[in-house]
């Protein structure tokens, strides 16, 4: 029944955006006395003198909602209270807590000083002014206190149509303050620092956004999501690069990603089987992967029962979903077909599909075209997704087949990531100084490429491309263990 403002130094900046959502109505006050959450807090007063679409919102918060909104001003470096950073997401809603408290966080350093920024409808990058940013985390707070949008457990009963409610109403308050439309999905992040790496810090702030994991679990905090962004971070990115790859792989997927997110949100039968025939299995694989560069290859008995074990659970999940798993190959061959047509650039068949089953089928094809909208050379995409995802149905389908051995289909398993990994795309490299080569491949060397055939092959490929570009690259190969010397050559 009321809002509220922290009273700290960010206090003038929230009042101003709330001054300007409200269209500048004159009937926009605050009032320090009788605070009911307490003297650090500012009782924000609305009597509508105008009528604007914001301050309709503003009206209903201040005047009618059930709950009590508290809005703070932070910076970048603000983490919210379950250990959410705001940095990157640039607004923190949460849900009503058991005192009737809506808590509001947003970032008014936009980032640090980097920008905040959406999509517009065509993909492109539009600002995310902080009163939009405001008003946004607001609409959120006026669908709990309208009772369309819920919590169980603290998360939101139905994130995708939650964000779809807000979105709708920034975009009726972007229109009001003459700014670009954004379009209807979870999108955005900090706009990226400097050029290049910096070399300081490490904190790389440039975002990279998991759009299909966190429609598929519902939330960008999910178990899964959070997963796959510390393989991500806390080891992949770790090396020039590792960023540098990220930032070529995220220009790729960027452009079809949110497409896929919309879709998984509007309908939740796309959802499941997106996730189902996508998201599990490359979150499988990137799990046996880690186990695989961790250590796991030097064991290869129990890593191969480690990949039976995953199978077989993929395929029971698969049935609890109602997919017959009996279709892997297919959908295997689905998969190729999308993979082929890109290297093809044979842009308009979609993949060579017999899928028995229309609906499995139907998604297939609708993944096609999505992948098959974005342009560019698509190398990573095609590497860092379709690759994985081609071994891992077809691991499934050998499985369903019944004419192999479990160690026969793990030990192929293990021979395609082997040779995967060591296909990385190469591109990247070219933006690594050759100062922060010998620390990369270092890196490389004993986090990432741990088993000796991928080294080698990885090695050769790097040699081979960037021989007289890089300084003294054989070198740095040989001694941070890339080539190694098969005859008998003196040590380095
Ligand atoms: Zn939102």
């Amino acid at each position: 029944m009321s809002l509220f403002v922290f009273n700290n130094a960010f206090l003038s900046n929230v009042e101003t955006d709330l001054f300007t959502i409200v269209a500048q109505d004159g009937g926009l006050g605050d009032n320090n006395t009788g605070a009911d959450l307490g003297s650090n807090y500012i009782q924000i007063m609305y009597q509508p003198t105008l009528n604007s679409f914001g301050g309709q919102i503003v009206d209903a918060i201040v005047n009618h909602s059930p709950y009590t909104v508290a809005v703070v001003g932070v910076d970048s470096t603000f983490v919210g209270p379950d250990g959410t950073p705001v940095k990157g997401k640039a607004g923190l809603t949460y849900c009503p807590d058991a005192a009737g408290q809506i808590w509001i966080f947003y970032d008014l350093s936009q980032c640090a000083g980097a920008g905040y920024y959406t999509l517009d409808g065509a993909n492109n990058k539009i600002d995310l002014p902080n009163p939009v940013v405001l008003f946004h985390e607001l609409s959120h707070a006026y669908h709990y206190g309208v009772g369309d949008a819920t919590c169980t457990n603290g998360a939101p009963n139905n994130p995708g149509l939650y964000e779809v409610q807000a979105i709708n109403d920034e975009n009726l308050l972007r229109a009001e303050l003459g700014l670009p439309q954004r379009a209807l999905v979870y999108a955005g992040g900090c706009r990226a620092g400097g050029s290049g790496g910096s070399g300081g810090g490490g904190g790389s702030g440039g975002g990279g956004s998991c759009f299909i994991v966190t429609a598929a679990y519902g939330s960008p905090n999910a178990p899964e999501v959070n997963r796959m962004r510390m393989v991500r971070d806390g080891l992949l990115r770790r090396s020039f690069f590792g960023e540098e790859f990220f930032a070529r792989f995220y220009q790729e997927y960027d452009q079809f990603s949110p497409r896929i997110a919309t879709e998984m949100e509007l309908s939740p039968r796309f959802r499941i089987l997106i996730t189902k025939l996508t998201v599990e299995p490359l979150l499988e694989y990137f799990k046996l992967l880690q186990s695989y560069i961790a250590g796991a290859w030097q064991n290869p008995e129990l890593f191969e029962d480690f990949i039976v074990q995953s199978i077989q659970e993929f395929v029971v999940r698969l049935s609890e979903a109602g997919i017959d798993s009996g279709q892997a190959a297919q959908i295997q061959g689905s998969v190729c077909g999308i993979a082929k047509s890109l290297e093809n650039r044979i842009l308009s068949e979609g993949p060579s599909s017999e899928l028995s089953d229309p609906e499995i089928d139907a998604v297939c094809k609708q993944l096609a075209q999505f992948i098959q909208s974005s342009t560019g050379t698509r190398v990573h995409i095609l590497w860092a997704l379709l690759r994985p995802l081609e071994m891992f149905w077809g691991a499934v389908a050998r499985a369903q087949s019944g004419g192999y051995t479990g160690r026969e289909i793990a030990s192929e398993f293990v021979a395609a990531m082997a040779d995967w990994l060591g296909h990385v795309p190469l591109e990247a490299f070219s933006c690594v100084r050759p100062n922060h080569a010998e620390t990369d491949l270092r890196y490389l060397s004993e986090k990432i490429m741990t088993v000796p055939s991928v080294r080698h092959t990885f090695g050769w490929r790097l040699l081979l491309w960037y021989q007289g570009t890089v300084p003294h690259l054989d070198e740095i190969l040989r001694s941070s263990g890339f080539c190694e010397s098969t005859g008998n050559a003196e040590e380095g």
